[in-house]
């Protein structure tokens, strides 16, 4: 049996044309069942739904063989144990620093000044300012990260932006880009070895469904 860890929502919805060049459907309507293990056209495959957050550490631990995760979630993880074959193109978008439109972060971020930072992604933001020399006090939240800068909690955010339309709906503007986001495949080391050739059957049918690069 191979199990894959997916998450609801984006990551599951674009991972489904993938999943079919591999010939592996889901068999029930994973929409309307409270199910959290999903069977599969193949007998031999099955589908896990785990937080988008959980996604790394079900598969360096085991409880999955396979996953797909986002770059911003793998950054956060570390990616210790974990196989990272592919690049599949899919949840995109980008990690941005965003403030109140009536912020100046330009001179806030002066050699030497300090700004306090609202994130997800403490890691990410701890590097990216250090980079900079900025000095920062982060500030960890789990959701809701542009209501930081709307009530003082914080002068900043660094959150993933794809429109920009969540961010324009609370009057904050995007001054940073510190990197693009999409979706990795992410493999148990262990799984690959004992699985070898199931597992690297599903990377290659992945790989070669992959939307073709921009020119
Ligand atoms: P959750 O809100 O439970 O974290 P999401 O579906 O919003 O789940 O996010 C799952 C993954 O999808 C993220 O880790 C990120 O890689 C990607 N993602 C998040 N927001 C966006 C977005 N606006 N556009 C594209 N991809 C996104
Ligand atoms: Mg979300």
């Amino acid at each position: 049996m191979i199990t894959l860890a997916l998450s609801k929502g984006r990551i599951f919805d674009e991972s489904l044309p993938l999943l079919k060049a591999a010939g592996i459907e889901i068999a029930e309507d994973s929409e309307s069942s409270r199910r959290l293990i999903l069977a599969t056209t193949r007998p031999d495959v099955r589908v896990v739904l785990v937080r988008a957050t959980d996604v790394p550490t079900y598969v360096q631990h085991g409880g999955a063989d396979l996953g797909v995760a986002g770059l911003d979630v793998l950054l956060e993880h570390g990616g210790q144990g974990l196989y990272q074959p592919l690049d599949l193109r899919i949840a995109q978008c980008r990690m941005s620093v965003a403030v109140r439109a009536d912020f100046d972060y330009a001179a806030a971020v002066k050699q030497g000044s300090r700004i306090r930072v609202a994130t997800k992604y403490v890691s990410v933001a701890r590097d990216h300012f250090a980079d900079k020399g900025v000095h920062v006090d982060l500030i960890k939240l789990y959701g809701s990260m542009e209501l930081a800068p709307l009530t003082g909690l914080a002068d900043a955010i660094v959150d993933l932006v794809s429109t920009g339309s969540t961010l324009a709906a609370n009057r904050l503007v995007e001054v940073e880009r510190i990197m693009d986001i999409s979706s990795r495949l992410v493999v148990n080391q262990a799984a690959l070895k004992l699985k070898q050739q199931p597992i690297r059957r599903i990377i290659e049918a992945f790989e070669s469904a992959l939307p073709g690069l921009p020119a």
